[in-house]
């Protein structure tokens, strides 16, 4: 017994699994937590996580429930679909009934889940989110990537999918439409939604669209692709951006009524991996999806916070010749830099990846490159989450001292001072090559 102690096992792991590396969000989180461990001054533009608290009565709903002890329904606690059913007709007119709705630790893992049980190809524009393809990968899926451009905001042109759909008109699809937009803050305006809703339904493909980030527009007016292709869109959100609750892990997908056969394995799965969500954050996200006046007044400070950081970053950068789209919601910038090619060519510097390194070498800030959301290595793009700041003081800053008055450069000054101080390290860095 003892001979064979330190005898190893082969590493014998899953083909699709093999060469993989940790999601690219979450390993620039851990990076930085090291680096601060070690003493370095870090400024965490990395992970996309909100700064913002839990508004105070979800979290007393969450302390109310800590004693649900049962598991729940696998497809999620008959009130929490209430609520969202509810939530989904006033906020964004979509017609859904409890029985569309499926609750999942983090709609991560319903992304997941649905790649899993679907039969099919993944469309994805790039930029997209980091974790879309890998998922695929992970499950064997083929991807396909739609490539969009600066010029246009980096958004998908439905005569992109077109042209890809109609190589192959009947081949099976999932499409992932994001918006407002991870990694760009950019969303689409009401005629480009319709034409891709059109292209969708031409092609009969299953579109999710992840509306994770629909209640951070900027103006309030988030409008969902589901309303003009209502019988193919499958609506993907949760609690992790707008309810600043990413770590309580609550998702939400709504399906049509035509697409409940994908609801129905994905349940399967679920019943046969994680069992159901947890029990108090079901219970206190029925509160969160409870709409009212203290949902429109959060909402109201969260938004007009976001987008004074996310207009002077953007200002900063175009003023130093960076091109990136004045963000639109969300908490993400996505700059390219390729003004600065030649000079980052003389440090020997020639991917994003080699960019964002030394960028936080030098100066302490991560930002996460355009690679990691399926640009070109070499293009020169990166993603900035802005937000390094106490998003708490803020808040109750906006609630108390600025209640009638416009936030302005003072209060960008004294409560996002993370955010500032980042913003001209990367403007002097570049401008300093
Ligand atoms: N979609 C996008 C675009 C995201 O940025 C994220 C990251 N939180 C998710 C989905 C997954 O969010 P969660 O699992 O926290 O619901
Ligand atoms: N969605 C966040 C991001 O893009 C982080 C969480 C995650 O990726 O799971 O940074």
């Amino acid at each position: 017994m003892l001979k064979n102690k330190n005898q190893k096992h082969a590493i014998n792991l899953n083909l699709n699994v093999r060469g993989l590396s940790p999601s690219a969000t979450l390993a620039i989180n851990e990076k930085c937590n090291h680096l601060i461990q070690s003493g370095k001054n870090v400024y965490k533009l990395g992970l996309g996580q909100s700064p913002f608290p839990v508004p105070k009565h979800v979290v007393e709903a969450l302390q109310k429930n800590a004693h649900q002890k049962d598991y729940l329904p696998v497809k999620g606690l008959p009130i929490l679909k209430e609520s969202i059913t509810k939530f989904n007709k006033k906020i964004f007119n979509v017609d859904c009934s409890p029985d569309d709705i499926m609750i999942g630790p983090g709609s991560k893992e319903l992304i997941f889940i649905l790649q899993l049980v679907y039969y099919g190809e993944l469309i994805i524009p790039t930029p997209s989110w980091v974790s879309y393809a890998p998922q695929a990968r992970i499950v064997g899926r083929n991807v396909t990537w739609i490539p969009t451009e600066k010029e246009n905001n980096w958004r998908l042109s439905p005569e992109k999918l077109e042209l890809i759909c109609r190589a192959d008109p009947t081949r099976p699809r999932i499409v992932i439409l994001n918006y407002p937009s991870n990694p760009t803050g950019c969303t689409y305006p009401l005629d480009r939604l319709k034409l891709l809703a059109r292209v969708a339904r031409k092609y009969k493909v299953i579109l999710v669209s992840d509306e994770i980030y629909g209640l951070t527009q900027f103006d309030g007016k988030h409008i969902s692709i589901a309303q003009y292709y209502p019988e193919g869109t499958i609506i993907s959100s949760g609690l992790s951006k707008w309810c600043g609750a990413g770590g309580w892990r609550l998702g939400t997908f709504t399906f049509p009524q035509s697409l409940h056969w994908l609801l129905d394995a994905m349940a399967i799965v679920a019943s046969e991996t994680y069992t159901a969500t947890s029990a108090p954050v079901q219970f206190a996200a029925a509160s969160a999806f409870d709409t009212g006046v203290w949902m429109e007044e959060y909402l109201f400070h969260i938004r007009r916070i976001l987008k004074l950081i996310g207009y002077f970053f953007a200002q900063k950068l175009i003023e130093i010749k960076v091109k990136v789209p004045i963000p639109e919601g969300a908490f993400y910038l996505f700059a390219d830099f390729e003004f600065y090619r030649e000079k980052l060519l003389r440090h020997e510097i020639y991917t994003s990846v080699e960019m964002c390194n030394k960028l936080l070498d030098d100066t302490g800030v991560a930002i996460l490159p355009g690679g990691d959301f399926g640009r070109q290595p070499e293009e020169l793009t990166a993603r900035i989450a802005y937000v390094n700041f106490d998003g708490a003081k803020a808040l109750s800053v906006s609630q108390t001292k600025y209640v009638t008055a416009e936030l302005d450069d003072l209060f960008l000054k004294d409560y996002c001072d993370g955010v500032l101080e980042a913003c001209f390290k990367i403007c002097n860095w570049f401008t300093g090559l």
